[in-house]
């Protein structure tokens, strides 16, 4: 037996055979920056999430430094961040000039809300609230939050795609939404891909500046900016992993009904809280338990593939250093695990987990 934590060489057949279509298609059409693929791609994301406009990009990353930039924030300024999260959060801060500030989380890894509501907001320019493991942050709060004090909410959607709360999308709430499309993700590229929303229509133009010299039309550079543009060949793919977007989040919701059912009450193990909900879009299941690497080893031996997000916190890492103490969040890092969910696992082999989480 051997069940990989995720195998995307297992992407069905019939869904192979589309993405080579594809792929002949734009190899036939000769266009690979740019073209009809972005065009649509950025289109179908818009009428997806209900806005009016979205700008594809190179990558997560890019996004979330490109809303930094357009947002004007640099060195002297402050954002708030999670302890807990992909490292891309606080290093785009860094990057820019701009000082991080971590904030702990709640037992669910999301950034804690009554401790950003205790910080010193003087110099504190943007929050970067991160929908940890597909789960939203409570975005009504904290947009009533930073109405209150002038401050921007960058959203770091790259995990959430498809999560929503009250029938609103992930990265659609903050004043920027910024997006990836890495292949493990639940909408991902066969490659680096990502993607930025920005509310409002100069900001807009701005991102769509940043990410292409600063020019809007080709030679008229009107500020200074990088190539961050998607591939075609990226879009292009894209748009055909997004028809099956809704059938695979079925198939991991069902899968993760299993595991809920499979694994309550049994004593030390927390389970994921309201993962079936429409404000999860399950991009991991994590559950958290005490002897986590003892349990971690057995599943390895057993053949099953498990991860671990994160086993560091940010502010224990070098060039984050911060002396504060960020109890939950390196209580989550020490004990959490996420075992295998994803489209293309069977209900037998999630079954066959449950049985050997049990077992151990
Ligand atoms: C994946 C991820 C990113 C970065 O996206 P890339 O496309 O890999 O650059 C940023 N933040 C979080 C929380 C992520 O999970």
């Amino acid at each position: 037996m051997k069940i990989p934590f995720l195998d995307l060489s297992r992407i069905p057949d019939n869904v192979k055979e589309s993405l080579e279509i594809k792929f002949r298609e734009i190899l036939h059409l000769g266009i690979f920056s740019g073209g009809k693929e972005v065009e649509l791609f950025e289109k179908e994301i818009a009428a997806k999430l209900s806005i009016p406009h979205f700008t594809a990009c190179s990558n997560g990353t890019d996004a979330l430094e490109i809303a930094l930039r357009v947002s004007g924030i640099g060195p002297g300024d402050y954002v708030a961040v999670p302890a807990l999260t992909w490292v891309s959060t606080a290093e785009v801060v860094k990057l820019v000039g701009a000082e991080p500030v971590f904030v702990d989380t709640d037992h669910e890894g999301l950034m804690d809300l009554e401790l950003l509501e205790k910080l010193d907001v003087s110099n504190l320019k943007a929050v970067i609230p991160v929908h940890l493991y597909g789960q939203m942050v409570d975005m009504k709060k904290l947009v009533d939050w930073a109405k209150k004090w002038g401050i921007l909410i960058i959203e770091d959607n790259a995990q959430a795609f498809g999560s929503s709360q009250d029938g609103k999308a992930a990265g659609t709430w903050g004043d920027i939404g910024c997006f990836s499309f890495y292949p493990t993700k639940n909408l991902g590229a066969l490659g680096e891909a990502g993607g930025i929303y920005a509310k409002k229509g100069s900001v807009h133009s701005a991102v769509q500046q940043m990410i292409n010299h600063g020019q809007l039309e080709r030679d008229v550079h009107l500020s200074v900016g990088k190539n961050s543009r998607i591939d075609s060949i990226q879009a292009g793919i894209l748009r055909v992993f997004l028809q099956y977007f809704e059938v695979w989040q079925t198939t991991r919701k069902h899968l993760a009904g299993i595991y809920l059912d499979q694994l309550s009450g049994i004593e030390g193990l927390t389970l994921p809280q309201n993962c079936l909900e429409k404000t999860h879009n399950l991009h991991l299941f994590t559950i958290r338990f005490t002897e986590r690497d003892n349990l971690r080893e057995f599943l390895k031996e057993k053949g099953i593939g498990t991860a671990i997000h994160y086993p560091n916190i940010l502010p224990e890492m070098l060039p984050y250093q911060n002396d504060s103490s960020f109890p939950i969040a390196r209580s989550i890092s020490q004990t959490t695990l996420s075992l295998p969910l994803n489209p293309f696992l069977t209900e037998e082999e999630v079954i066959c987990i449950c049985k050997e989480v049990k077992s151990f």
